[in-house]
Formats: C-alpha cells, sequence, structure tokens
C-alpha cells in the first residue's frame, strides 16, 4: 500500500532541507517495507506569493487526507513588512489549529560526535536525552480575556491562562505513553505556588499517573526546572508542561545541544496524526547557497516513521546513519566549533552521506 505523505517545503532554506529528509524518507522507509507518495503544497510565503495568503483551505484539506505531513520552515524578510494576520508564519499556526496539532514533542539529545558543540562543559551535556512534550493549542497564547486598555499614564494589559482538565488530561497522556517507549519517568513542570492553573495541572497528572503505575512521575517548580536543565540536564527523560512555559523551556533544552541544525519536533494530533518538522527557521541568511545543515529535516523523518507507522527499525536506522556521518568527522558550517579548520560538506553532499549509511545498513 502507498501511504501520503504531504511536504509543505515553504521558504528560505525550507525546501533545500526537505528534500534531503524526503529522500532520506523513502530509503529507511523501503526497508520497513512502506511506499510513500508526496503530494506537494505552498505554505508561508511562498503561498501567498502564489496565492495571496500563507495558507489555504486546499492544503488543509490534503493535510487531512494524508497519513503525515513533512514540513521545511517559512518566512523570511521578504515578507517582513507584511500585516502580522496575513504573514507566512500565520500559516504555521493556522495548520497547528486547523489540524489540532495540541502536543509537541521536542526531543534535545547530544550526540557524541557534538558533545563539544554545546556552551555546556562536555561532562555535562554528555549522555543528555531528553524530550519536553509541550500543550500547544491552549494556555496563555490563546486564553480570554485578552487585549490593552487605557491611554498613557494609565495602560493595562492582559491576557488569561485558561486550561480546561481534558486538555491537560490527554497531554499528559502523550507524555506518559512517550515515556514508556523512553527510560519511564516524566517531570511535570509548573507553578503550582502562585497559579491556579497550574494547580490543576497537578491534580489531573497526578490523575493520569495512576493509569501508568509503571512510569516514575515528578512535579518540578518551573524556575528550579531551568535551574537544573543547565545543572544537571541529564536527569530529565520526558519533561511535560503547558504552552507558555513548553515554549521557553525547549528552547533552553535545545541549546543544551548547541546546534540549532540538529534539531526535530512532532506536533501530534488525537488519534496520533502529526506533522513533523525541524526546529529552526527559514534561514534567509544561508538560503539557496546549498549550505544548510539537512540534519534537523531528517531526523524530523525518524520520529515521523516511529510516530506514524510505528516503524522503530527504520527510524532507528536514521538516527543511526546521522550518527555514524557525524562520528566519520562530517560537519555542515553550522556544526563547526569557533576556530575550528575542517572542511564543511553542504546540503545536498549532507544528504547524500546520510542516504549512503542508510544503504550500507
Ligand atoms: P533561523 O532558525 O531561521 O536561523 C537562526 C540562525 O541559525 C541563522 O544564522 C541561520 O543561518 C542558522 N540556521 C538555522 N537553521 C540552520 C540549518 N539547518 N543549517 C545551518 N544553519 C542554520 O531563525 P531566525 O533567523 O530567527 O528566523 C528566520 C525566519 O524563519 C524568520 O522569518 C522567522 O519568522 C522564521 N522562523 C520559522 C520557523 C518555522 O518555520 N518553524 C521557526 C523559527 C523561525
Amino acid at each position: 500500500m502507498t501511504e501520503r505523505i504531504v511536504l509543505l517545503p515553504g521558504d528560505g532554506i525550507g525546501p533545500e532541507v526537505t528534500e534531503q529528509a524526503r529522500l532520506c524518507l523513502v530509503a529507511a522507509g523501503k526497508q520497513a517495507g512502506l511506499e510513500f507518495e508526496f503530494q506537494e503544497e505552498l505554505i508561508g510565503g511562498a503561498s501567498i506569493d502564489a496565492h495571496g495568503t500563507p495558507l489555504r483551505d486546499e492544503v488543509i484539506e490534503a493535510c487531512r487526507g494524508s497519513r503525515a505531513v513533512l514540513l521545511g520552515a517559512v518566512g523570511g524578510p521578504k515578507w517582513d513588512d507584511m500585516p502580522v494576520d496575513v504573514r507566512p508564519e500565520r500559516g504555521l499556526l493556522g495548520i497547528r489549529k486547523a489540524l489540532g496539532l495540541f502536543a509537541n514533542l521536542r526531543p534535545a539529545s547530544v550526540l557524541p560526535a557534538l558533545v563539544n558543540a554545546s556552551a555546556l562543559r562536555p561532562e555535562i551535556v554528555e549522555g543528555v536525552d531528553l524530550l519536553v512534550v509541550r500543550e500547544l493549542t491552549g494556555g496563555i497564547y490563546f486564553g480570554e480575556p485578552r487585549g490593552r486598555q487605557g491611554e498613557k499614564g494609565n495602560r493595562t494589559a492582559v491576557n488569561g491562562m485558561f486550561y480546561a482538565e481534558h486538555e491537560i488530561e490527554r497531554i499528559a497522556r502523550v507524555a506518559f505513553e512517550q515515556a514508556r517507549l523512553r527510560r519511564n519517568h516524566v517531570t511535570h513542570v509548573h507553578k503550582a505556588n502562585v497559579l491556579d492553573v497550574s494547580q490543576l495541572w497537578v491534580e489531573v497528572v497526578d490523575e493520569v499517573a495512576a493509569d501508568y503505575p509503571d512510569v516514575e512521575l515528578a512535579h518540578q517548580l518551573v524556575d528550579s526546572c531551568a535551574m537544573l536543565l543547565v545543572q544537571e540536564p541529564k536527569r530529565f527523560d520526558v519533561i511535560v508542561t503547558g504552552n507558555l512555559f513548553g515554549d521557553i523551556l525547549s528552547d533552553e533544552a535545545a541549546m543544551i545541544t548547541g546546534s540549532l541544525g540538529m534539531l526535530p519536533s512532532a506536533s501530534l494530533a488525537t488519534g496520533g496524526f502529526g506533522l513533523f518538522e525541524p526546529v529552526h527557521g527559514s534561514a534567509p541568511d544561508i538560503a539557496g547557497k546549498d549550505v544548510a545543515n539537512p540534519l534537523a529535516a531528517i531526523l524530523s523523518t525518524a520520529m515521523l516513521l516511529e510516530t506514524t507507522f510505528e516503524a522503530k527499525d527504520a527510524a532507528a536506522a536514521i538516527r543511526d546513519a546521522v550518527s555514524a556521518v557525524l562520528a566519520a568527522g562530517h560537519r555542515s558550517g553550522d556544526l563547526l566549533l569557533p576556530g575550528e579548520l575542517r572542511e564543511t560538506v553542504g546540503c545536498r553532499r549532507m544528504g547524500e552521506l546520510v542516504l549512503e549509511e542508510l544503504e550500507r545498513a
């Protein structure tokens, strides 16, 4: 059977890295007996240029009719002066909302070959392998009341933080399920000493935990979690939290690895449907030069294979191939350490190297 995947390459380096990711997905999928059919659609600035809007209903429908979505990145200076509600980034928010992608999964692991890329000492980051599970469609970014009032000297602004029990329960379940695939530990991050919303999170997460007696649960205040992440990141397995805290902590966790070009992500809806994309943006400064690092996009396809098709071996094959390429000393420009003199490989060549490893395996 052919599995349909919608490709949304987007803007800047999006098309370059997505193409390498597609090729690796095809190769790894083949080994797992999966055959893909790709439907390419426009999103972000590319869609604005062609259709006057960052996301069309037809594209949402195409995504709904597919098994999974693989996205590159959106945005760029060309569209920066446009009104906020028609900018490329609206396409991204729009698709998350339209597809009900409430669970954002961002793994941060430090590959042995890149242990020196982190700003933290190697002995602190060596072996870090954590996953931030962030609630993506609720909380203060969407809450009411919101807005500003008053004139200068008397201005006020408000954003309500709201969570319903079912929103907390479903994201907690995602975290516990993920922990079962990993090291059976969940840290719930909150601010329950101050926020009523966080107190509800603690209660509901505890209730969900009763269904997962094999998974250990800890509750951690967000401020101390921020400190522990840089002091002792190895202690974490799965971190689950709301939209606001997750936004900040997932970037902090990402920086432990030191390399934006290496970080994949998945955004999941009820039933496991997912959109997979690198964490980085469209990098307009290097777009079209064949120097972008495609590994974050390639690693996003490992998450796709694992999540959408339960093809664990194929996902592992991609991760192993990436590790092998790096262990052999190949680096894209973004992975060079300051002052390091080493020949770099471009986007296409890096993709080819991963493909060669996949085929060798
Ligand atoms: P960015 O992630 O695009 O780039 C930050 C820096 O990292 C740049 O120097 C860039 O060259 C480098 N970089 C990023 N990805 C790389 C890769 N794969 N290989 C090598 N180097 C890489 O972030 P930014 O510069 O703040 O934003 C640029 C545009 O991207 C903006 O329009 C922004 O809105 C958009 N953006 C989109 C997404 C998304 O689509 N998910 C996420 C973040 C930013």
